[in-house]
């Protein structure tokens, strides 16, 4: 077949040809299988191939795939806000449905510029994002995201943008040790609030656990409950950008709900459909729709595919597959029993620094010296070298670095559909193994 004319990542790359999915695995042209150990870029959380799945995407075809949301609103559409208030914490009852994460955290950003307005502050624009973040690649999104590779070509034309650091325990940005840091990374929050004028900022939009830039940053206990506390001293709304974490990806239906905070908007993609179809959507708290809703009644953003039917009847069979099957316990169970094996292999590896994460959300970061955590040079990375055995041997497994040499760890995310099995996990672990004894021969350590 002729392949010159798709745009890939890697446009010179030889990417294998996939046939089908089903379950955890993967099969390309040549009838090879893969492990799908990163469900994708974090996305494919029931697996491939499911027939419930199918079965409702092909029924809802069959009634109506389009409507312009302008002119006639649907059932699934409906039904599916319904389950996310349902099944959400808090107040969070309101969904805006788009099409992928970018689009969800750039309208998150949107509603929280339009909440100040519609209580008469104009003022309060900026959002404050953590550098090592990452929150969607349209310029909205890139803005608020500290993922330098990502950034780099187009910085001229981001917003300017505030940040903070990121909670990276491994790497202190303070050089501090926890407890004894009293979170300085959280108080930074305030300083940087302060330093910018509390009327100009809208919010502060965080990931909860760091996921394409650093690779499963799980901060310390107190980390959000401070970061809260001082959103709500200075009139800053909270953003949870769960793109990656939501929908029991980290053995909570959100991640967020490791602590004890309530967020104000979340953005949610990925796992919502996961990858089924592309949806996505900003879910809206009560409490900051009331003005909206005593105001201009109408969320100023858009698509033409937001709400389509067909892909909110998808999104609504992946939530009850989910619920069906209890996946966001099972997620916290077998990420328990993979994390436990993966601090194994660590602590037999001289290049396996860090190992981190929740439920089925975990990361491992690579040094070339574990004592002096020396890591990631772009011309060598470790990452990049496990990724390709991986692939080799049909294990698939995602990359997770911000690109900046000297202050990004070099990482993995090793991120598995929710529903694998404990011998699929083992499966995938022999993988690894055998792929990090043979790197690090290579490296002759
Ligand atoms: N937010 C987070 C936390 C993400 O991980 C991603 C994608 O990796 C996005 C936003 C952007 O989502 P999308 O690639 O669907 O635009």
């Amino acid at each position: 077949m002729n392949r010159d004319h798709l745009i890939k990542p890697i446009l010179e790359a030889d990417y294998p040809m996939v046939k089908y999915g089903k379950g955890v695995y993967l099969y390309d042209q040549d009838n090879k299988k893969y492990i799908d150990g990163s469900s994708g870029a974090v996305t494919a959380s029931i697996g491939h191939g499911v027939q419930e799945i199918i079965n409702a995407m092909n029924e809802q075809a069959k009634k109506v795939s389009f409507v312009y949301r302008s002119q006639f609103t649907s059932e699934p559409a409906e039904a599916l806000a319904k389950k996310l208030s349902e099944i959400m914490p808090g107040d969070l009852n309101w969904s805006f449905f788009v099409n992928s994460g970018s689009e969800a955290t750039e309208t998150a950003m949107k509603i929280a510029i339009q909440y100040w307005q519609e209580q008469g502050v104009y003022t309060k624009t900026k959002v404050i994002s953590r550098w090592m973040s990452y929150h969607g690649i349209t310029m909205g999104a890139l803005s608020m995201s500290g993922h330098v590779a990502r950034r780099e070509r187009f910085v001229s034309l981001l917003d300017d943008l505030p940040s903070v650091s990121a909670p990276y325990c491994y790497r202190c940005p303070f050089n501090l040790t926890y407890p004894s840091c009293d979170l300085l990374c959280a108080s930074e929050l305030e300083r940087v609030i302060q330093r910018t004028g509390e009327d100009k900022i809208a919010a502060f939009i965080a990931e909860p656990i760091v996921g394409a830039s650093a690779a499963a940053l799980v901060p310390p206990a107190g980390y959000y409950e401070k970061i809260k506390t001082i959103c709500d001293r200075y009139n800053v709304l909270f953003i949870a950008d769960e793109v990656m974490t939501g929908i029991g990806r980290t053995g909570k239906m959100l991640a967020i709900e490791h602590w004890e905070v309530q967020p104000d908007i979340v953005a949610l993609g990925k796992g919502m459909s996961a990858g089924y179809t592309p949806i996505a959507a900003t879910l809206v708290s009560d409490r900051i729709m009331d003005p909206i809703l005593k105001g201009s009644k109408s969320i100023m953003s858009g698509h033409t595919y937001s709400a389509n039917p067909l892909s909110t009847a998808v999104a609504l069979a992946v939530l009850e597959f989910i619920e069906k099957h209890q996946l966001v316990d099972v997620a916290a169970d077998t990420g328990k029993y993979l994390k436990e094996k993966l601090q194994e292999i660590a602590k037999k590896s001289s290049i396996i620094g860090d190992v981190r994460g929740e439920g089925l959300l975990l990361g491992i970061e690579f040094v070339t010296n574990k004592i002096e955590k020396r890591s990631f040079n772009k011309a060598f990375n470790i990452s990049g070298l496990v990724i390709k055995k991986s692939m080799k041997k049909g294990l698939l497994v995602y990359q997770a670095n911000a690109g900046e040499e000297g202050v990004t760890g070099d990482a993995i995310i090793i991120s598995p559909p929710l529903v694998i099995t404990k011998k699929e996990v083992d499966e995938l672990l022999a993988i690894l193994n055998e792929v990090i004894d043979e790197v690090e021969e290579e490296l002759g350590l």
